[in-house]
């Protein structure tokens, strides 16, 4: 995958979540939210989305909503979060439609036409731009761009993609997440789209979405962040975003990542701070220290023995799991921890 603009590998390695004494919606001016498993789940809010980003607003922290999906158009987001008791307006929602459309601005020439393999949400945001959107490889694109299409989506897109990739026209993809969750389970999303051109073509896209640095940087342009916290579920999307960015990230466990995944993350899907939903931005975080007998987090005392990762005392859930990530990721140095975690996990009910 080619990957574009520099990344952030020169920070120092996490090896514990970080406390904060002061509420995180007060100690950064910007959340940059993920959807799907953040703040809602198969179309409707998670549990204390609502009031929680509500708080955060009243309190005076600027919320965005920033998703790979660049089939929905900022307006179908805003309006689907406002309709679930989150009044936003259409900026307040960055997309990788968005982000790719900057990215090819500004590789072709003012005006030029762009050919799509997807749907309206990349038409929009390619018009914003200025750019015009064809359909047919013998439009003369200046290059191809390929986003999400929904099952709508037909297979002669890609033909026409193909025919002017073989041209040599240049090709960007909005993201390459493999897989996207429908009420029906899980269906092939763009990175699968993007799989299909690839092999019939030989061909490697510039692309834009999350975790790559184009999607950061249209966050931080659109949304004037001067200290932005990332909250996101998926750490090989939402938390590797943050870290190639340089900016601190919020885990939540509303969504993908559970709490052996987190343990085994390694130092770019380490995220700043870990909390079960977005109550956790309302609050401090917990210090996480060292003593004696291992890392020490609330009520709760995590050590390796052996092969295993052990975890003594009582408290709240959530302590005992930051404890653990303390003892597994300072094992694991700057790779990935393969000690068991699972009986400590299971006494957290994580
Ligand atoms: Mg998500």
């Amino acid at each position: 995958m080619s990957q574009t603009g520099s990344q952030g590998g020169n920070q120092p390695v996490r090896t514990r979540p970080a406390g904060s004494a002061r509420a995180l919606s007060e100690s950064y001016d910007t959340a940059l939210l993920d959807l799907d498993g953040v703040v809602y789940a198969g179309g409707k809010a998670i549990a204390h989305a609502v009031d929680s980003l509500e708080t955060a607003r009243s309190g005076g922290m600027r919320l965005a909503y920033v998703t790979n999906n660049a089939l929905r158009t900022p307006d179908t987001v805003a309006g689907h979060l406002t309709e679930l008791g989150i009044p936003t307006d259409p900026s307040d929602v960055i997309t990788s439609a968005q982000a790719v459309a900057r990215l090819v601005s500004e590789q072709v020439p003012a005006g030029a036409r762009v050919l799509v393999v997807g749907g309206e949400g990349l038409r929009v945001a390619l018009r914003e731009r200025g750019l015009e959107p064809v359909e047919s490889a013998d439009d003369d694109p200046a290059a191809v761009v390929q986003g999400y299409g929904g099952p709508e989506l037909a297979w002669g897109r890609f033909a026409e993609a193909c025919y002017a990739i073989a041209r040599g026209v240049p090709w960007f993809a909005s993201n390459t997440d493999l897989t996207i969750p429908s009420g029906r389970g899980i269906a092939p999303g763009n990175g699968a789209a993007v799989e299909v051109v690839r092999i019939a073509t030989g061909a490697e896209p510039q692309v834009a979405g999350k975790p790559l640095p184009p999607m950061h940087r249209e966050t931080i342009l659109r949304t004037g962040a001067e200290r932005a916290l990332v909250v996101g579920d998926r750490l090989d999307t939402d938390i590797e975003g943050a870290f190639n960015g340089g900016v601190d990230s919020l885990l939540v466990l509303t969504g993908v990542t559970d709490g052996a995944q987190l343990l085994a993350a390694p130092p770019e899907h380490r995220p700043t701070y870990v909390d079960a939903d977005l109550r956790g931005m309302l609050g401090g975080q917990p210090e996480v220290v060292s003593g004696e007998g291992g890392f020490v987090c609330g009520g709760w005392t995590a050590s390796v023995k052996g092969e295993a990762l052990v975890l003594e005392g009582e408290g709240v859930a959530l302590d005992g799991l930051r404890a653990l990530c303390a003892v597994a990721w300072t094992a694991a140095g700057d790779g990935r921890c393969g000690l068991d975690g699972g009986k400590g996990l299971a006494r957290l009910g994580l």
